[in-house]
């Protein structure tokens, strides 16, 4: 093509360096670090391949033609019933099936966001959020969770949405304690801003039981007995940590109004969610498919954060610090050798054969050059030892 297509103004906002670690992932020879995948073979494929077979066979009404755009409804009311516990009680209209957690991100961006709208973030943010919204050019403002000075009613008043990962944040694995949670679910209440608890890291819990959910948190302020959940909390569920990623299945709980935004949002974007795989993730709830597998997953994914871990202290201590992670699938380090610039560290990584995250690109504003996402659920031990060597070899490079 000789002239440039008429591109829309946002598409020139992507900078090149999240570009670069992207291409960069999939290079042969590079032990791929920052990445952001499960392991595949912890896939119940055998469990999986049954029921798609099933799905076809015997539900070829469902699985073969197009869903309600709300989702398949005997998916929602099981998604209901399992999240109706204590004084929380979800019903059907509390529940949309969506393509993936991704897809609720894109559609919160829809229904909520106007040019220059204020998104009240957690910091460091998501990268996959910040990509979601940049067409709609909000305005963001950082929050940083877990800090005694944190004032969640001033971040949250005005603003459109707040937006939070409580379990296990991608990039910083960090969990958002229970006061913390408390307050942003009080915050929400008292200023009306909705707040989302994006929470596809929630059955990744390693060392200790899972702590309350916000929506959860919320539903004490409502009381037993009224009615199904109305209040201020968006929580986006999602199949891909838990199950498999290919399935692209997720789902959001929110007040019914909410729930009627979006699902015009969605008439707009894929008029429904795949039947199959929604038939799929249906028949795998129902058998226990998630139980009898999550534990070994659970397992491998323990071993490599130790090992991740262990790697990092041989390594690399004495030029990062970090926190080891009880969940999820990140460890974030942080610089403190001032010569360290971490968008260089990228470049410099991928000279020695191994791919980082740059902390940049989960800066809305991309000023972040002390961090790194590392990732250590896709590769093995021996492997996760051998990035991080090669890490370090780029760090002596970087500050020779
Ligand atoms: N939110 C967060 C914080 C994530 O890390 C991811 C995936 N890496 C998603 C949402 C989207 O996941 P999916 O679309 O596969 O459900």
């Amino acid at each position: 093509m000789s002239r440039r297509p008429p591109f829309a103004e946002w598409l020139s906002q992507t900078n090149d360096v999240t570009r670069t670690f992207l291409a960069a992932g999939g290079m042969a020879d590079v032990i791929n670090l920052g990445g952001g995948l499960p392991e595949p073979s912890t896939y119940p494929a055998a469990d999986l391949a049954r029921l798609a077979h099933q799905a076809v066979e015997e539900h070829p009404e469902d699985s073969l033609n197009y869903a309600p755009i709300e989702g398949m409804t005997a998916l929602r009311d099981l998604i209901a019933k399992r999240f109706s516990k204590g004084p929380l009680r979800v019903g059907r209209g509390n529940v949309l099936i969506t393509t993936g957690g991704m897809q609720a991100l894109d559609l919160l961006g829809k229904i909520f966001a106007d040019p220059d709208s204020a998104i009240a973030a957690q910091s460091p943010t998501y990268l996959g959020a910040l990509d979601a919204w940049r067409p709609r050019h909000p305005v963001y403002r950082p929050m940083r969770l877990n800090a005694n000075d944190l004032d969640a009613e001033a971040a949250l008043d005005g603003a459109r949405f707040a937006y939070t990962v409580p379990n296990f944040s991608n990039p910083t694995g960090e969990l958002v304690d229970v006061t913390t949670r408390r307050k942003l679910v009080e915050a929400a209440r008292a200023t009306g801003t909705p707040l989302v608890e994006d929470d596809p890291y929630g059955a990744l819990f390693y060392d200790g039981p899972p702590l309350p959910r916000m929506l959860e948190l919320d539903a004490e302020n409502e009381g037993e007995g009224e009615g199904d959940y109305d209040g201020p909390v968006i929580y986006l569920g999602s199949l891909s940590k838990e199950l498999a990623p290919g399935l692209r299945i997720g789902w959001v709980i929110a007040a019914p109004e909410v729930i009627g935004a979006l699902v015009l949002a969605k008439q707009g974007t894929d008029l429904a969610t795949s039947s199959l795989s929604q038939r799929i993730a249906l028949d795998a709830l129902e058998d226990g498919v998630i139980e009898r597998n999550l534990p070994a997953t659970l397992d491998t994914y323990r071993e490599r954060r130790s090992a991740l871990c262990a790697a990092l202290e041989a390594h690399l201590s004495e030029w990062f610090t970090w926190e080891e992670p009880v969940g999820g699938m990140f460890v974030w380090i942080t610089a403190k050798d001032p010569r360290i610039d971490t968008d260089r560290l990228l470049s410099a990584g991928l000279d020695c054969g191994v791919c980082i995250s740059p902390g940049s690109v989960f800066d809305p504003e991309g000023t972040d050059r002390r961090s790194v996402r590392l990732n250590f659920t896709a590769n093995p031990p021996e492997v996760l030892e051998k990035g991080v060597e090669r890490l370090a070899r780029a760090v002596r490079g970087l500050i020779a």
